[in-house]
């Protein structure tokens, strides 16, 4: 792969950028091996990556949907000419297995720049009748201007491109602070937007932590829009920040998903879409099933199922293809995951299969399945992010749902059953942005992603996407002309 020894401290004005800032090492979490080393951007380069932006925001947004739409589908090519460096680095900076990088981060990203390429050329407001009778109005809608966007490392690459991409679409210019222990596949993405013709200074990257570039950059009076993706805690701090200025914000933040099994579901299915919904990613997805509710007639049979399953996943070396479970992203985030799994086992909950930290290096956890878990523990409340799933046994149908709502977040959640009428209520009455019935983690380009409480506001893809990096003007003219 391509790994620099020296990873740039960003991407402004079209060119890589060079901060002075303290040395950062990027660790590859499954070998404990430096991938490179970052000078991390601070305050001044935040500053300058925002005045490139500003200068550049006009004329991109004064390009015609059509001429945006033609950059954003040279970008889509382009990516996937370079997709073995993208696949690569991606699973460098995670350790996320080559499997899921191939089939779903790069392809997933490349599908929702083709999204919004045609997405982009659909502009068109409202005209509308004379309501007062002596004016008629129209609708124009307008780039917000200049968006500041944080992401987080589980998946760093569709993560920018889900609030990247609609942004350009809609003739915003971006600054993009990316995680800084995952910042390879964001440059890589801003040095391709460039040769394939964006123009400098519309997409700017800059490599620095939460706290000092973050945060000057959610606070900064020339950013109009803040959009991030991350913690619960986080997300509330990047919202004060943002308040400052009075920018528009959007907010993607934690889940617990729930995954709901009712008594006349395919037990099969159940089990291999808690297994696959719990480990995607090892784990740390925000969409992640973590909490099987399960109906008291196939308790024993889903837990033995699921134990079964997870005891045939295979773990290891990220870039074997045959590899299901990589690397966690670093040994403290490991450590973190630990000790929920060791506290819920103090507190009397059943660890069914894994819960154990194995030797070696890398920051590996192996899949776990905590059953009899407690409605007040920690395990069955807090995000663990990590390949865990807490079971818990509903007593019927009502408690079932009031189980699935239990929470502050309400981002995902699924539900299974072969009775029409149970899915339907399910998808009414479990408050989150996704109801998935019989299936649990798929997501498309055309279909919107976002959360309800805890787990924020405002929507990643689809058109709904769009509009959020859209202002809405109102004109009215007065039909009678100048000459009355
Ligand atoms: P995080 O909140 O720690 O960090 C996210 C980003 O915010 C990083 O770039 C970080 O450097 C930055 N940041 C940290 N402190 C900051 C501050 N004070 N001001 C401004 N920026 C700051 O999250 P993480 O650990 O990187 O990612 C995991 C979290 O992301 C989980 O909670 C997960 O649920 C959430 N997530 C949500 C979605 C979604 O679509 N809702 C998707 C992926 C991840």
């Amino acid at each position: 792969m391509s790994s620099p020894t020296s990873i740039p401290s960003g991407w402004i004005d079209g060119k890589p950028h060079h901060s002075t800032g303290t040395d950062h090492i990027v660790v590859n979490p499954a070998t404990d091996e430096p991938v490179g080393t970052v000078k991390l951007a601070g305050r001044g380069d935040v500053d300058a990556a925002v005045a490139s932006a500003r200068a550049a925001q006009p004329s991109w947004g004064r390009a015609t949907p059509a001429e945006r739409a033609g950059v954003l589908l040279a970008l889509a090519r382009a990516l996937d000419a370079e997709s073995d460096v993208l696949i690569a680095e991606e699973v460098a900076h995670t350790g996320k297995p080559v499997r899921l990088a191939t089939d779903f981060d790069i392809p997933g990203s490349i599908d929702n720049v083709e999204f919004f390429a045609g997405v982009a050329r659909n502009l068109d407001g409202k005209a509308s009748a004379e309501y007062s009778g002596d004016h008629t109005s129209s609708i124009r809608r307008e780039p917000v201007g200049v968006v500041g966007t944080i992401t987080p490392w589980n998946y760093p690459l569709q993560m920018a491109v889900w609030k990247v991409i609609p942004a350009l679409a809609a003739g915003c210019a971006v600054v993009l602070k990316p995680a800084e222990i995952t910042p390879l596949t964001t440059l890589t993405m801003a040095r391709i937007a460039t040769e394939a013709g964006l123009p400098d200074g519309v997409l700017n990257i800059v490599v620095g932590t939460g706290p000092e570039a973050g945060a000057h950059l959610a606070g900064h009076p020339g950013v109009d829009m803040v959009t991030f993706t991350g913690s619960t805690a986080v997300g509330r701090q990047v919202m004060a920040q943002a308040a400052t200025t009075g920018a528009r914000i959007q907010l993607e933040l934690g889940g617990k998903a729930p995954f709901v099994v009712f008594d006349d579901a395919d037990l099969q299915a159940a089990i291999h879409g808690a297994v696959a919904g719990s480990i995607i990613n090892g784990g740390q997805d925000c969409t992640a099933a973590t909490r099987a509710i399960v109906a008291p007639a196939l308790y024993n049979d889903f837990v033995d199922g699921v134990a079964d399953l997870m005891s045939r996943v295979v773990i290891g070396d990220p870039t074997d293809p045959a590899t299901d479970l990589g690397s966690l992203i670093s040994r403290r985030h490991r450590e973190k995951v630990a000790g929920m799994v060791d506290r819920a086992r103090a507190a009397g909950a059943r660890v069914v299969i894994g819960g154990t930290v194995p030797d070696g290096p890398g920051a590996f956890y192996p899949p776990t399945l905590v059953a009899d878990v407690a409605e007040d523990s920690e395990i069955y409340r807090d995000e663990v992010f990590g390949p865990v799933l807490a079971v818990s046994r509903f007593t019927d149908d009502d408690d079932a749902i009031r189980r699935a709502n239990d929470t502050p977040y309400g981002l995902a959640a699924s539900a299974w059953t072969r009775d029409v009428y149970r899915a339907q209520r399910a998808s009414r009455e479990i408050h989150a942005g996704c109801v998935w019935i019989n299936d649990h983690i798929p997501i498309i380009s055309e279909m919107p992603h976002g959360g309800y409480g805890a787990s924020g506001f405002g929507k990643d893809m689809s058109t709904y996407s769009l509009d959020e990096y859209l202002l809405v003007k109102h004109v009215m003219s007065d039909i009678h002309g100048v000459a009355e």
